[in-house]
């Protein structure tokens, strides 16, 4: 029988890399939910530029766009009225704004609602902040994924490297505690460690390691 697991934790801790190779090694679906906030704060960037946006503004936003998942390959697509937005919603400039635009109720609704959906046949492996505390109360298997914060800094400065991105590792570092600390403290659905589910610090870890020890957990 194929499972529901949710995978929560701090930005950079590896969550989507993991999920993506756990899933095609049981099978299952994977879904990305920040790939869903970031696609609502590429949107609102789209239509406000960098600063000059309200709540509101970021709340109407989400309420008439339309995010699709599609699945290519086994990897995750996502589009935004139609148009893929897959690597677009990956820039620093994205990520800036993201955890405003995730703080909003209307914006959190919508996705939670539709993230639901996803998972209602089961087989699915979901990452996020909120995942087993609110979208999957009720999963089978709930994982709290986390690392030092230097060694997640260090993690996102080579992939940033990599795409071409040129980042400062002590701003880095600075931007993902900043995020981290917004996500935690917001008053709709914070990051947070439900009493259930296992932590997993992968500060030590490779990612075979890791791998194994999510796949042993599931089984
Ligand atoms: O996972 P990722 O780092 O791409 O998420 C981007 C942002 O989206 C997070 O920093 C957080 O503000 C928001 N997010 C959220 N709830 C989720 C997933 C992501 O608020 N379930």
């Amino acid at each position: 029988m194929k499972k529901v697991i949710a995978i929560d934790g701090p930005a950079g801790a590896g969550k989507s890399t993991l999920a993506k190779r756990v899933a095609q090694r049981l099978g299952y679906i994977y879904i990305d939910t920040g790939a869903m906030y970031r696609s609502v704060a590429w949107k609102v960037l789209q239509t406000f530029g960098s600063d000059n946006f309200t709540d509101e503004d970021i709340a109407a936003a989400a309420y008439n766009l339309t995010v699709a998942l599609t699945y290519e390959n086994g990897s995750q697509r996502i589009a935004v009225d139609g148009v893929d937005v897959s690597e677009a919603i990956r820039t620093p400039a994205v990520t800036s704004v993201v955890s405003r635009v995730a703080a909003i109720g209307q914006v959190r609704e919508k996705m939670v609602d539709l993230q639901k959906k996803m998972a209602a046949d089961g087989g699915v492996i979901m990452d996020g902040r909120d995942i087993a505390s609110k979208v999957l109360p009720n999963a089978d298997v709930k994982i709290f994924l986390t690392a030092s914060i230097e060694e997640r800094a260090n993690r996102r400065y080579k992939e940033l490297r990599e795409k071409g991105f040129a980042v400062d590792l002590t701003k880095l570092q600075e931007e993902i505690a900043a995020r981290d600390k917004a996500d935690s403290e917001r008053e709709e659905s914070p990051l947070v460690q439900v009493p259930e589910a296992i932590l997993l610090d992968t500060t030590n870890m490779n990612l075979n390691e890791a791998e194994a020890a999510i796949v042993k957990l599931v089984e």
